[in-house]
């Protein structure tokens, strides 16, 4: 099967490159002329998330950032209670606690990051004000909590009846195994190009379900759950982090873009420096999804059952990935 079918190439199209020529003004100020504002925005995230992939969409449309727009995607999973993988309703660890992870990352490269955050719901916005209010990048446990709480969030319990449910009846028998698609890996990772053809990704997750306390994967972790380069692409992983981490995932992506490779064929290389380090058939996920600068996209995993969102042209879609084992 060409995996290609999966991808269609030509939907985004290239975009028109911008040139911002910066200019001093009479006050003595540079400001930049970035006239053309009709870049051809998109939204790409991982799973199937048509209401924030749409929100995301719809935001840049409107003339939102790339970093605003994805911030507030995420959101809407962050407080959707029906998903059991990333913000309030996120699985507990095996001590029946929700400890949240993100980040994000904008078109100049900036970045922040908040790891294993209890009773904060939108963590990506959290991650996004570490960036752009302390000199620091990541802020973990109770001090980005009370981070968040002197930036006016509310604490919130994020343990729902249903996850607590579901956590009681996995301490039965307490085990832990990943399994393949069986724990809704539906970490949200998601990427926006905003009107001026800027960049900017978020990662939001509660992590692998019934986790060691104080475990963090790599949705938070700059390279590994997330990279984006604006004059390159971007991309993001979901699935087992402890394998993202150790490859660096979505940075190497971006680097094989840089050198000339697809993101496709990014994504596909990615998943075979995990699978080359297996001895036989691995039982988890990973997934990669991942776009460069002309908006072409790339999706690849290890597993099948693994989608994607693209929002493009005021529409939403879902898009199948292609993956190793079938
Ligand atoms: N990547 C996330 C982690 O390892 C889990 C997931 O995507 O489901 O924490």
């Amino acid at each position: 099967m060409n995996r290609r079918k999966f991808l269609d190439k030509s939907y985004l199209g290239l975009s028109t490159i911008l040139v911002a020529p910066e200019v001093v003004t009479n006050l003595g100020k540079k400001k930049n002329f970035l006239t053309q504002k009709n870049h051809h925005v998109f939204a790409i995230s991982t799973w199937n998330v048509p209401e924030a992939n749409q929100i995301a969409g719809k935001a840049l449309e409107d003339g939102l950032s790339a970093i605003d727009a994805v911030v507030k995607g995420v959101a809407y999973e962050e407080s959707n209670l029906l998903n059991n993988s990333v913000g309030k309703g996120g699985a507990p660890d095996r001590n029946g606690i929700v400890s949240l992870d993100a980040c994000v990352m904008n078109h100049n490269g900036d970045c922040g990051a908040v790891l294993a955050v209890e009773n904060i719901t939108h963590v990506a916005a959290l991650a996004k004000e570490v960036m752009e209010k302390t000199p620091h990048v990541i802020l973990a446990g109770k001090g980005a909590r009370q981070f968040a709480i002197k930036q006016g969030y509310r604490p919130e319990n994020l343990l729902t009846e249903q996850s607590k449910k579901a956590w009681k009846k996995w301490l039965k028998n307490g085990n832990y195994e990943p399994e393949i698609n069986v724990e809704n890996h539906d970490t949200i990772g998601m990427i926006c190009c905003d009107k001026s053809g800027n960049l900017s990704g978020a990662c939001t997750t509660s992590g692998l379900a019934y986790k060691m306390s104080g475990r963090v994967g790599d949705s938070p972790i700059i390279g590994s759950g997330l990279y984006i380069d604006n004059n390159i692409g971007g991309a993001v992983a979901t699935g087992l982090g402890e394998e993202v981490i150790k490859t660096v995932g979505s940075f190497l992506i971006v680097e094989l873009m840089r050198n000339g490779l697809s993101p496709q064929k990014a994504c596909e290389e990615a998943v075979n420096r995990i699978i080359e380090k297996q001895k036989g058939k691995p039982n988890f996920q990973v997934a990669y999804l991942a776009t460069n600068k002309t908006g072409e996209v790339g999706a690849f995993s290890v597993q099948s059952g693994f989608s994607y969102s693209l929002y493009k042209s005021k529409t939403n879609k879902n898009l199948v990935s292609n993956s190793i084992y079938k």
